[in-house]
């Protein structure tokens, strides 16, 4: 696909730039290979795992099978995919990403993990590639890119509206040639694995400077004295991407090796690791979405009432056509976002990441909701992945910041465009 597009900036400058969203040849070879893997090994695994969720608050062991379809990703050179790094990663470009990502959304509680490309892992490994000295890279970048241990990132804070960064009170305090890490978080995706070795903890090192330089990042490992793991936090009952966490920080003291970049750079690296985590995110919200209007579409035309195939309804041909270019608008506008970052920068695309971030997941969850519909009741239990699917995108409306806090940087960007 080609398009003519004008740049982020074409209200002032006018200028016209190529844009081009073809499939390069290594993203092609790629996608069959993962499409192969989806069928043979992923979509099986999906249908064992789903009778055996754990309950609420239990640690969680990785499934056998999601031991297994790793080894298999793993040996395919299915693995770190997401990574730009050719040293690292695939080095592949965001808008050859993007379909593998789609594809990975089909399944999005096994894909992704399976083929080392999941969030919170993901971002985290970003930041201590992109952030981490030398010692931080062996010591957790390296595991993590193996796949051999888990990480979780901990901004959120019950207490405080975490929307807005500036609330957050967790403090990260310097003693000696230690910090000590005192406070409470919540919605650490990830930390309720038993395989989740390391946390990135956002704290306020400094109260008194400005706003952007009051909080730092900082390693924490989960076995360090004091870390507490108070509960694991169910959506709509679910146990989604390794279990969402409450977690304690009693004090913990950590060396001061272990703070990310500087005292004070907090803020920036958040606003780095959000950037490309977020457009993932909107990736596999594509293939979600996808998915469920195949589903929806199997259905519709599998089931008769009223003397005809459900698919012959006005109303439901009306769903299967708004999804279908619902689907495709939303995902031009995520390849857009993708173009704009390998181009320009996560710092050009700040607007575009929030529109696609409000744009995505509420594009899935429309679709989900009419397959559920579409399936009857059958929608709404578990014999089907439309309801865990329909919470997993839920989530997301609020997941990496919610719809409105977007909205309002969408909307601060054209108004200060005068
Ligand atoms: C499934 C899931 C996974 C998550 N994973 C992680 C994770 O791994 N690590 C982590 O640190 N956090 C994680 N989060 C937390 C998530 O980032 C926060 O929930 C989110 O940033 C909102 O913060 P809050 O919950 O404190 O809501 P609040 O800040 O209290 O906001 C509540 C509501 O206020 C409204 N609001 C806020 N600001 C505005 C505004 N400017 N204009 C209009 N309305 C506004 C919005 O409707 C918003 O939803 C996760 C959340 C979920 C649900």
């Amino acid at each position: 696909m080609n398009f003519l597009s004008p740049t982020a900036d074409f209200a002032r400058l006018t200028i016209v730039v190529f844009m081009d969203f073809t499939h390069s040849a290594r993203s092609r070879k790629y996608q069959e290979q993962l499409e192969a893997f989806m069928t043979e090994h992923v979509y099986p695994a999906e249908r064992a795992i789903k009778s055996r969720d754990p309950l609420p608050g239990e640690p969680i062991e990785a499934s056998p099978e999601l031991i297994e379809l790793k080894k298999i990703a793993r040996s395919q050179g299915l693995w770190n995919l997401f990574l730009p790094d050719d040293e690292y990663g695939a080095g592949l470009t965001n808008v050859e990403y993007a379909p593998l990502a789609e594809i990975m959304g089909h399944v999005i509680e096994l894909a992704p993990e399976a083929t080392n490309c999941s969030a919170p892992d993901t971002g985290n490994m970003e930041v201590i590639h992109d952030f981490g000295t030398p010692e931080q890279k062996e010591r957790w970048l390296v595991p993590l890119l193996e796949g051999e241990i888990r990480s979780n990132f901990g901004m959120t804070e019950p207490g405080v509206a975490s929307s807005d960064p500036r609330n957050l009170q967790c403090s990260i305090t310097r003693d000696g040639d230690d910090y000590i890490v005192s406070g409470m978080k919540w919605w650490s995706t990830g930390a309720m694995t038993k395989d989740s070795k390391i946390a990135i903890v956002m704290g306020v090192t400094d109260p008194d400077a400005p706003p952007k330089a009051r909080y730092s990042m900082i390693l924490v490992p989960m076995d360090a004295e004091g870390v507490e793991v108070v509960r694991g936090v169910p959506v709509f009952g679910y146990i989604h991407r390794g279990g969402h966490a409450q977690v304690r920080y009693n004090d913990v003291r950590v060396p001061a090796s272990n703070m990310i970049a500087n005292a004070g750079d907090g803020y920036m690296i958040a606003q780095a690791r959000l950037g490309p985590g977020r457009i993932h995110h909107c990736m596999r919200a594509i293939g979600q979405a996808e998915r469920a209007l195949a589903m929806m579409i199997d259905r519709a035309k599998t089931r008769t009432a009223f003397g005809k195939r459900i698919a012959d309804q006005g109303v439901i041909q009306d769903w299967i056509a708004q999804s279908r270019w619902r689907i495709d608008q939303a995902r031009l506008l995520v390849l857009h976002t993708a173009w704009l970052i390998d181009t320009e920068g996560n710092r050009a695309a700040r607007r575009d990441i929030s529109a696609i971030k409000v744009v995505a997941p509420n594009t899935a969850l429309w679709v989900i909701d009419k397959a559920i519909q579409v399936h009857g009741g059958m929608g709404v239990c578990d014999d089907t992945p439309l309801a865990s699917m329909w919470a997993n995108m839920r989530t997301l409306r609020l997941a990496d910041g919610p719809d409105e806090v977007h909205t309002m940087v969408v909307a601060r960007r054209e108004i200060g465009r005068d």
